[in-house]
């Protein structure tokens, strides 16, 4: 075969040899002129559609020409090198080089990009400056006498959760927060990432939610509903003792649908959801339960020393009860000591 061009002989590719072939082809180009945009406030950096946190002018130059470059078809294994020089702070040369494969042939073509740097507002910037919000969390604590700084647990896993989810999609950030009475109002970007936290904290905290929508104007011209999610907080936790009907039970999980409970008195498990408990008494684990020291014991009972009087006193043993070294963990309650599990 011979290129029907130069007339070598050897291998062609369309009837042309290697070098008429690389020569005649534009397989790939780049613009004379690339704009930039970077926000003003944030210094991210777009690139098609999307903008890209913190990168260096180097970073943001190599992202854009490589948005920028067209490709033939035939065109594998692109390499983007460059020099980049600055001519003042919002224009650059970049003089490119690109490898590339056609076929089985390698190749390079070289550019010079004038990059022009220009500042923008990005998306997350102005809805920011907006005080964009699509869903309010609002946290309520227990009663303030209960004691409880659960309220504070949640404000911060409620706000860690919101930071990883941000670090991740960068359209997620807290356009306010309030501090109200018996709680915290966050104001959030993202209604889903609301919903999801919402969820979290009742799942984690046995927390009672209710959700409701309001219509507040238009979003890329559909109507932009706003979510209210409330998160109330309850006064117990793990570990505490529910004192529900007269009978003890011990508080072994908390769940968004489920507490899981021990009855101390007739030994066994049970559950409630966390919307039927509404009179119960509660007994906190941090004051009222104890260790108490086993002075003797049989098949049928304890004989412990009450933690507050040091009374001897004979409890039954539940059946299948059994404990490690010589205290063991009670609670007292107004029908006398009894064993957790
Ligand atoms: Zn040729
Ligand atoms: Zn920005």
């Amino acid at each position: 075969m011979f290129c029907v061009e130069c007339g070598q002989e050897g291998e062609t590719y369309d009837g042309l040899c290697s070098k008429c072939f690389l020569a005649k082809g534009r397989f790939v180009s780049l613009p004379a002129i690339l704009d930039i945009n970077l926000c003003g406030e944030c210094f991210a950096v777009q690139i098609g559609n999307k903008w890209v946190d913190s990168v260096s002018i180097e970073e943001a130059v190599r992202l854009a020409l490589g948005n920028a470059l067209q490709k033939d078809r035939q065109v594998a294994e692109t390499s983007l090198k460059f020099d980049l020089t600055e001519n003042d702070p919002r224009n650059y040369k970049a003089e490119v080089v690109i490898d590339f494969r056609v076929r089985d042939l390698l190749a390079s073509e070289r550019f010079s990009v004038g990059i022009r740097l220009k500042k923008e507002t990005c998306k997350r910037c102005g809805r920011r400056a907006g005080h964009y919000y699509e869903s309010i969390i609002q946290i309520r604590g227990p009663r303030p006498k209960s004691g409880r700084d659960v309220l504070e647990s949640a404000r911060a896993l409620a706000l860690s959760r919101i930071s990883e989810m941000g670090a991740k999609n960068r359209n997620i950030f807290i356009s306010k927060f309030e501090e109200q009475h018996g709680g915290y109002d966050i104001y959030l970007s993202s209604s889903s990432a609301g919903k999801s936290i919402a969820k979290e904290l009742a799942k984690e905290f046995g927390a009672l939610t209710k959700s409701s929508a309001s219509v507040a104007g238009m979003k890329d011209g559909a109507s932009l509903k706003r979510m209210t999610y409330l998160v109330r907080l309850p006064e117990y936790a793990v570990g505490d003792i529910l004192v529900i009907g007269g009978d003890p039970h011990l508080l072994r999980s908390v769940s968004e649908k489920q507490l899981v409970l021990f009855d101390l008195v007739h030994w066994h498990d049970t559950s409630i959801s966390p919307g039927r408990l509404s009179d119960f008494e509660l007994l906190r684990a941090d004051k009222h339960v104890k260790d108490a020291l086993v002075v003797s014991e049989n098949e049928a009972e304890l004989q412990l020393m009450d933690p507050e009087t040091m009374d001897t006193v004979d409890v039954m043993r539940p059946a299948g009860y059994s404990h490690q070294g010589n205290t063991v963990r009670v609670v007292k309650t107004n029908i006398g000591l009894l064993l957790l599990p």
